[in-house]
């Protein structure tokens, strides 16, 4: 149990704020954008800098107490329960190198703050569907991107990153400095360590088009039948998705479409209108759209493609990587989630991967990384309110849609469309054995106490002899 004195220790080994249940800034310092969890550590640093973060985690192993981190709790799956948790939203340092075509970011900074800082340069990192996400949290997850296919998972392009380790030591981390650890960070989550800022490269975007067609969801089976044989005709510098949508009355939802089930289809693409609206012309003709935003896209609007929530709600998901979405994979999704199956999910979302997400590492030098799916075609994500008088109905059709999919899934999952973690076994889904086994070692070696233990983490592998 902690006392005053181990507390004061704490406090006087940083400079950021040491926060208690007690205190009214405890609230403000573990709010998650999940509403659905509510965490509950013993105690919150709200780190102002790297040192910080290493003082931290040293008073943490001194005193055996279970240590988590958080920025914006965008990823918020499961509560953390006791222990401390580490806050980095202060840790806001940015430095873009246009000439390198680097990114440079604190553990704090979201990816809006990375594109505003970027985007007059011509650059972009590759962030996801949602700019408000943090940087640092999606990319050590994988981090999928809007344009995937064009250029791999984020993780792909990290250059270095600075750590703190289980022992409060902090590192910098690349190719060539702890190659395994590197490796393993970009994509295994934060099972071996605390990142405090990140490097990575940056991608000239010219001319892009984007935007979102929303068609009404009694013409799902047509929409999804032309979006698969479409598909196929797609260059990689083109990134749809699409997704059956229960819209909510909420105002996130254009108004003339609360309360309906529609079909969104996304659609990112590196290229001007002319070749934009070719691409799009069979998915245009295939029903009457109730609203088509696409076209010429200003990147900073790059949100209005997915039009993700950005107010704070109570949600939970599952996914699932497939090997395929033909004409049995799409049945059983209409039939569980269509149009009147009485499907309580706000979405189901198919992304299709290939093109560069399927090309394992690309940076010269590193080990391959840490994310799976790179032999998966689609990534098929369910999310719901986890709220009364729902939460019971979300989860139960979340668990039928997936053992339903089983047989067209490759079995694996991302780590950051997984869901909730469930127990070791569920956990290891989200890499590959060999990469799950690499990983337990590393676990073994830089978190031998398993300080590091909430959310998606594993344990490490029992000592050899
Ligand atoms: C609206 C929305 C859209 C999304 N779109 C996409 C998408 O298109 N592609 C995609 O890949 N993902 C997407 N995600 C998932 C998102 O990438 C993950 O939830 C990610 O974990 C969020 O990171 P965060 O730092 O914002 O969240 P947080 O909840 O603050 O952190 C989540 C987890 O990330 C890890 N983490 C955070 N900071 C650190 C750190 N400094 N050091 C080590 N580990 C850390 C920890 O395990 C932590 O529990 C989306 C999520 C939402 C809610």
């Amino acid at each position: 149990m902690l006392v005053s004195d181990d507390i004061h220790a704490l406090s006087r080994a940083v400079s950021g704020p040491v926060v208690l249940p007690d205190s009214p800034a405890f609230a403000e310092e573990t709010f998650a954008f999940n509403l659905a969890t509510v965490h509950r550590p013993d105690v919150v640093l709200g780190a102002a800098d790297a040192q910080d973060v290493a003082a931290a985690v040293k008073w943490a192993a001194e005193h055996r107490l279970p240590v988590s981190v958080q920025s914006t709790g965008h990823g918020a799956d499961s509560a953390i329960d006791g222990g401390l948790l580490i806050n980095t939203r202060r840790l806001q340092d940015l430095k873009i190198d246009p000439v390198e075509r680097t990114a440079r970011v604190g553990a704090g900074v979201k990816w809006r703050t990375v594109l505003e800082a970027s985007v007059p340069h011509g650059l972009v990192g590759l962030h996801g569907s949602s700019t408000d996400v943090g940087v640092v949290g999606y990319t050590v997850g994988g981090g999928l991107p809007v344009l995937g296919r064009a250029h791999g998972f984020a993780a792909d392009h990290v250059r270095s990153m600075d750590i703190v380790t289980a022992d409060g030591a902090l590192r910098r981390i690349d190719a060539h400095d702890e190659a395994e650890l590197f490796s393993l960070m970009r994509g295994g989550k934060g099972n071996f360590g605390i990142v405090t800022a990140l490097e990575f490269s940056l991608f000239p975007v010219g001319e892009f088009y984007g935007g979102g067609i929303i068609y009404p969801g009694a013409d799902a089976a047509p929409i999804l039948a032309a979006f698969r044989q479409w598909l196929p005709t797609l260059p990689d510098d083109a990134s749809p998705s699409i997704s059956l949508l229960r819209l909510p009355d909420m105002d996130f939802v254009p108004e003339p479409l609360r309360n309906q089930f529609v079909v969104h289809l996304r659609f990112a693409f590196l290229g001007n209108r002319e070749d934009g609206d070719g691409l799009l012309a069979p998915m245009r003709a295939v029903s009457t759209p109730l609203m088509d935003t696409a076209g010429p896209m200003d990147y900073l609007d790059v949100d209005q493609i997915h039009m993700d929530p950005t107010d704070p709600l109570p949600f939970t998901e599952g996914g699932a990587l497939l090997k395929d979405f033909g004409d049995e994979t799409v049945a059983d999704l209409l039939e569980l989630a269509g149009d009147g199956s009485g499907c309580p999910l706000l979405l189901a979302e198919i992304r299709p991967l290939g093109g560069a997400l399927s090309r394992a590492a690309v940076l010269p030098d590193a080990l391959p990384d840490a994310v799976s799916g790179r032999d998966a075609a689609f990534l098929l994500f369910l999310v719901g309110f986890k709220m009364p008088p729902i939460a019971e109905a979300v989860a139960a059709s979340i668990r039928e849609i997936l053992a339903a999919m089983a047989p067209h899934s490759t079995g694996y999952t991302l780590v950051n469309f997984h869901g909730e973690p469930g127990d070791e076994a569920d956990r290891a889904r989200a890499w590959t054995p060999a990469v799950y086994e690499r990983m337990r070692s590393a676990k073994s070696t830089y978190d031998p106490g398993n300080l590091l233990r909430f959310g998606h983490a594993i344990t490490g592998a029992p000592a050899a002899g």
